[in-house]
C-alpha cells in the first residue's frame, strides 16, 4: 500500500515549494500532538531548503509537545493577532495540515479562506473540503497527518527514499505526531505506521525516550484531575454500553487546568469490558468541546456529524455544542439513543 499514488502531485509539490518566497503553515483549533508535529516537521524541512516559513496555530498547544518548538517559532493567532495578520497578508503559499478545512482554523479562518495564494492540504480526516485547495494530499488510511507528510517527504527527489536526508528536528516532530495520534501505537496503525517508526529509529529517533517524554511526564494536577473525573464524574449508560464525563469550568479552576491536561481522558472508559462508546465534554467560555471515541462496530464520526457539529475519524471524533453545561447530559443521552435506534432501523 502507498499513501500517495499520484506521482504528478509529488512533482507538483516539489515545483511549488521551489518557487515560493514566503510559506505559511497552519493547523486546526486546539492543536494536538499531530498538528504540532506536522507543522513543525514541515517547518524544519522547508527552513532547511532556505525557504522563509512561518507557522501560525489558532490557539495554544499542549505543553508536553512544547519541547519541539525549540526556538519558539510557532505564533498563536489569538495571542498575536496583529503580527499573524501581517504574516497572512504576505504569504504566497499556504499549507493546511491535520485539518480537513480552513474553516477549522478558528478566528483566522475567514482571512485564510479569502486569501488568494496557492493552497496545499495534507490531512488524514474524512470529508476534505477539496475546493479550498490547489493541491490535495489526503488519505484516511494514514494514522496521522505526520505519517502522510513523512511519506510525502520520503517520495520527494530530495529525500529520495533515504530517510537520512530528513533532518533530525523534522524527524523528531513527525515521530511525536505518529505517537500521539496513534495513542502510543494503540489505534489506527498499519504496516506503514510501523515502517515509519522503523525508518525514524534508523534516523536516530529514540522511541522509548519519546514515550517517557510524551506519556510519562505528567504534572500531578493532571493525575488528580483524572482521579476526580473517574471517581465523581463518570456516568455509565449500561444499556447503550456508553460512558461520558463532563469537565466544567468550576472543576477546571479547582485543578488549575492547562491545555492538554485532559488529553486521552476520553479513552479511559473504553478500557472497561462492557463500554463501547465514550464521550468527554469540556466547558469553555465560548462553547462546549466534545470528544468522542468508540471500539469497533460503531462510527463516532457519523454520531458527531449528526448531533455534535463536528466529525473526525470512525473511532475518534470531535465537535462542539452551544448550550448550557447542565443541558449536556440530557442532550447526549437522547442523541445517542436516537442515533442507535436509527442505526438499528
Ligand atoms: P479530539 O477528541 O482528540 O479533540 O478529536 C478527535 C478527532 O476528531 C481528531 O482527529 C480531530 O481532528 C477530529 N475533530 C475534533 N474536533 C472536530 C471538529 O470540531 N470538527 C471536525 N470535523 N473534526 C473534529
Ligand atoms: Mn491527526
Amino acid at each position: 500500500m502507498k499513501l500517495i499514488e499520484d506521482i504528478t502531485k509529488i512533482k507538483k509539490f516539489e515545483s511549488v515549494i521551489s518557487n515560493k518566497k514566503h510559506v505559511l503553515i497552519v493547523s486546526h483549533l486546539n492543536p494536538d500532538g499531530d498538528a504540532v508535529g506536522a507543522v513543525l516537521g514541515l517547518y524544519y524541512y522547508l527552513s532547511d531548503l532556505g525557504i522563509d516559513v512561518d507557522v501560525i496555530l489558532p490557539t495554544s498547544f499542549p505543553q508536553n509537545v512544547a519541547f519541539l518548538d525549540i526556538k519558539k517559532e510557532i505564533i498563536i493567532y489569538e495571542k498575536e493577532v496583529g503580527k499573524s495578520e501581517e504574516i497572512i497578508k504576505t504569504a504566497d503559499l499556504l499549507f493546511c495540515l491535520d485539518c480537513n478545512s480552513l474553516s477549522r482554523t478558528g478566528a483566522m479562518s475567514e482571512l485564510l479562506l479569502n486569501k488568494e495564494c496557492t493552497k496545499i492540504i495534507i490531512d488524514h480526516h474524512i470529508a476534505t473540503n477539496k475546493k479550498e485547495f490547489d493541491l490535495v494530499f489526503t488519505n484516511i488510511k494514514a494514522s496521522s497527518a505526520c505519517e502522510l507528510l513523512f511519506y510525502l517527504l520520503m517520495d520527494t527527489e530530495r529525500v529520495n527514499s533515504d530517510v537520512m536526508n530528513i533532518n533530525k528536528k523534522s524527524a523528531l516532530a513527525l515521530a511525536v505526531g505518529l505517537l500521539t495520534d496513534t495513542n502510543n501505537f494503540s489505534n489506527s496503525t498499519t504496516a506503514l505506521t510501523y515502517n515509519m517508526a522503523s525508518l525514524l529509529t534508523k534516523r536516530g529517533i529514540d522511541f522509548m525516550n519519546l514515550n517517557e517524554v510524551l506519556f510519562k511526564s505528567n504534572p500531578i494536577r493532571r493525575l488528580k484531575l483524572m482521579g476526580e473525573m473517574l471517581s465523581d464524574k463518570l456516568v455509565i449508560m449500561e444499556k447503550e454500553q456508553a460512558a461520558y464525563m463532563i469537565l466544567t469550568k468550576e472543576i477546571k479552576d479547582k485543578f488549575g487546568f492547562m491545555p492538554g491536561d485532559t488529553e486521552g481522558f476520553v479513552n479511559l472508559p473504553l478500557t472497561l469490558e462492557k463500554i463501547r462508546i465514550s464521550a468527554f465534554f469540556t466547558e469553555s467560555d465560548d462553547y462546549i468541546r466534545v470528544s468522542l471515541r468508540c471500539k469497533s462496530g460503531f462510527s463516532v464520526n457519523d454520531l458527531s456529524r449528526k448531533y455534535f457539529n463536528g466529525g473526525g475519524h470512525e473511532k475518534a471524533a470531535g465537535g462542539r455544542l452551544d448550550m448550557k453545561i447542565d443541558e449536556v447530559p440530557e442532550y447526549f443521552e437522547n442523541s445517542l439513543k436516537k442515533f442507535l435506534k436509527e442505526k438499528q432501523d
